[in-house]
């Protein structure tokens, strides 16, 4: 059943840590072609690519900060250049860039959140489609949130509109997009232990969000891989689209 994923050509933004490195790296298992997008942390995704290829895959590392379009296009074509087209593009970079309440909100701030985390995931995709409709078809994967849908935690208020731009904009994209052959789903995780909340949340902060989810504990960025596998395997969801997987341990049943 999971035969179709040799040599799959796959795009991952944020692949250098956290959930994104857990996906590439279970992809590039199966035997996907990955391209590990980075920013900042260019050694941890030089790890990630090496792992992979380690263990008998084939993954090399991109540049861009997808805050800016123009480079965001490049990260696009010049991963589909060297991986020799394109059939999956996840779009997993994203931030909280602070907690930010509503009397501190300024445009700097505004910018940067939406920029990061919706400029980003619309200019990706845009970039990605000739590159579909070249190979026939396409699958696009968004990382949304659990914030998307319980308006997120204190000072969180930009990141999480943010993130319910993304999974709305993923249900208008499936439609557009269906007639090209391309899918387009997303993966709303909830609180995962990642560096994210190393940055961003309080111990206090953590004891609440475990109180609340029935299965009383933070998931890990592995166990968000399968939801990501399941929307990218054709033979398991193809006629998947347009929908939203919760991975949160309990914490929010839509
Ligand atoms: P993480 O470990 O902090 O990883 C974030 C990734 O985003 C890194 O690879 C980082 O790349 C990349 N990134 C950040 N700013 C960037 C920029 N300006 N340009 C390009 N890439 C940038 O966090 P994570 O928890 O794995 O988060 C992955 C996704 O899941 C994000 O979209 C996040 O919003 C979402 N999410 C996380 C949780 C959670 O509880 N952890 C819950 C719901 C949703 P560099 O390190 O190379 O800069």
């Amino acid at each position: 059943m999971l035969d179709e994923w040799n040599g799959k050509r796959v795009l991952i933004t944020g692949a250098s840590r956290g959930i994104g490195a857990a996906v590439a790296k279970q992809l590039g298992a199966l035997g996907a072609h990955i391209a590990v997008h980075y920013h900042s942390s260019e050694a941890p995704a030089e790890a990630v690519a090496k792992a992979i290829r380690d263990a008998g895959g084939d993954a090399f590392t991109v540049k861009a900060d997808v805050s800016h379009t123009s480079e965001t296009q490049k990260l696009v074509d010049d991963a589909a250049e060297r991986l020799g087209g394109l059939d999956l593009l996840i779009n997993n970079a994203g931030d909280m860039l602070g907690r930010v309440g509503l009397d501190e909100m300024d445009d700097d701030q505004y910018d940067r959140v939406m920029d990061l985390n919706v400029r980003s995931v619309i200019m990706a995709s845009r970039a990605a489609l000739p590159h579909f409709r070249h190979a026939g078809g396409g699958n696009i994967i968004h990382t949304t949130s659990i914030a998307a849908r319980n308006g997120g935690g204190g000072g969180a208020g930009l990141y999480a509109s943010a993130k319910g731009f993304v999974s709305t904009i993923t249900r208008n994209m499936a439609k557009e997009l269906a007639g090209d052959n391309i899918r387009v789903n997303a993966v709303a995780p909830g609180t995962i232990a990642t560096d994210f909340h190393e940055r961003h949340s309080s111990d206090a902060h953590l004891n609440a969000a475990r109180a609340s989810i029935p299965m009383g504990r933070l998931g890990t960025a592995e166990e968000c891989v399968g939801a990501y596998v399941f929307l990218a395997t054709d033979t398991l969801s193809g006629y998947v689209t347009g929908q939203i997987i919760e991975v949160n341990g309990g914490q929010l049943m839509p």
